[in-house]
């Protein structure tokens, strides 16, 4: 395979998770009774521009299927996070009624609501039909189409280039990099600005977050990869910022190549520094990581055979991707881990991909009152154990998996 933004051949291993069946193809009572295609999910590292990246076996078609379950607005965590960040850039960069922002993967508008009430005109992308309807019926305009570079000239065409476009969560699910981030350099009026949030790879690293991998997450990326990728499209990074979202995140800043207004700030050269310093910038940061994998694994499986043998019942909460690709290298079945717990009403009565694990409502956990809930997405371990503190009452423990097996009683 070739990597998806220089074209240099790739060889340096980074994951082997085996193989998984796309992480959002949760499974209805009929999708049960029929075989699920599972492929390889392999994570390599390029030596020329040190992009980390999924290996390419599927469509995205294939992938990001029309029920795709995934609605932004189920996180308060999240939502204060977006909340906050609307405010940060107004102040910082003077937004008003007479500026238009714009958000690419709006999903069901758990950003762009915030805009609209600030009074500031708005619109999102997003093709995903099932949140653009959700962020419709809040009132905002959706583009319902993939973004690049043949969207973005149009919409410059119809007089809708911005001033602010937020992309959270989406430039490293994008399997064409380039041709993505070429079409913000298009969208934006001269003056304006991008910011883009995606999980920082030196945190991944750090922290294990090897549950991170799935099909659909193309690219892990640290500012060293992302700053080269931006300047071959013609963004250039003027500013980065960190936050604890999703186990680490960076926020980067990025105007037009050509006649950006900002200076870059001191924080860029820093973080550049930090993650050579890392060894990011050559082989020896990427060489450990699936001996950490596989330790993480070991422990958590152990702990789930021993709280059997022990006569103690397991529940987990939140049927999100990092909670498939767990269970599925980890090989963990129904037998061991009995039902999953999710508030969205989309996923619940559904099973998980792969593992077949059922996915129920909240009032389970009150009706069976478990020994062991396992919280799968760890990035909102304390949100989830705040909203399940009543399972104390009856003596039941949190346990996490990554970045090592830890239990809260
Ligand atoms: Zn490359």
């Amino acid at each position: 395979m070739k990597c998806r933004h220089c074209s240099a051949a790739l060889s340096l291993p980074f994951l082997d998770l085996g193989s998984a069946p796309p992480s959002n193809a949760y499974l209805t009572e009929a999708a049960l009774r029929a075989p699920e295609t599972w492929f390889p999910l392999r994570l390599l590292v390029c030596e020329r521009c040190w992009l980390v990246q999924t290996e390419d076996h599927a469509g995205r078609e294939a992938l990001f299927t029309d029920d795709y379950a995934y609605f932004s607005s189920f996180s308060t965590t999240w939502l204060a996070h977006s909340s906050a960040y609307v405010h940060a850039m107004r102040q910082r960069f003077g937004l008003g009624p007479a500026s238009l922002v714009s958000e690419v993967a709006a999903n069901d508008g758990y950003l762009l609501q915030y805009v609209q009430q600030a009074g500031i005109p708005c619109y999102g992308i997003e093709p995903t039909a099932s949140t653009a309807a959700a962020a419709r019926a809040k009132g905002i305009e959706i583009v319902e189409r993939f973004f690049g570079v043949e969207l973005a000239n149009e919409l410059a065409g119809q007089g809708k280039q911005v001033d602010l476009v937020a992309a959270n969560n989406v430039l490293a699910h994008v399997p064409d990099i380039n041709d993505f981030v070429a079409g913000f350099a298009r969208l934006l009026k001269p003056h304006g600005v991008a910011t883009f949030e995606f999980p920082h790879l030196l945190q991944m690293i750090r922290h294990n977050q090897f549950d991170t991998a799935y099909h659909e997450h193309y690219s892990y990326l640290s500012l060293t990869a992302v700053q080269r990728v931006f300047a071959a499209n013609g963004l250039a990074v003027f500013d980065v910022e960190q936050h604890p979202t999703h186990g680490g995140s960076l926020r980067v800043f990025a105007q037009r190549s050509e006649g950006g207004p900002h200076l870059r700030a001191v924080a860029v050269a820093a973080m550049l520094e930090r993650e050579a310093a890392a060894g990011l910038t050559s082989a020896a940061a990427y060489t450990g990581f699936q001996t950490s994998a596989q330790k993480v694994k070991n422990d958590f499986v152990a702990f789930l055979i021993e709280a059997q043998r022990q006569g103690k019942k397991v529940a987990a909460y939140g049927a999100a991707a990092k909670g498939n690709t767990l269970m599925n290298f980890c090989g963990v079945r129904p037998d061991l881990l009995a039902y999953v717990v999710d508030r969205n009403p989309a996923k619940q009565g559904k099973c998980m991909p792969g593992s077949r694990i059922p996915i129920v409502a909240e009032e389970r956990l009150r009706q069976d009152r478990p020994d062991h809930i396992v919280i799968l997405p760890w990035n909102l371990s304390a949100e989830v154990m705040a909203q399940l503190d009543y399972a104390r009452a009856w003596g039941a423990s949190f346990v996490t998996a990554v970045p090592e097996l830890r239990i809260s009683r």
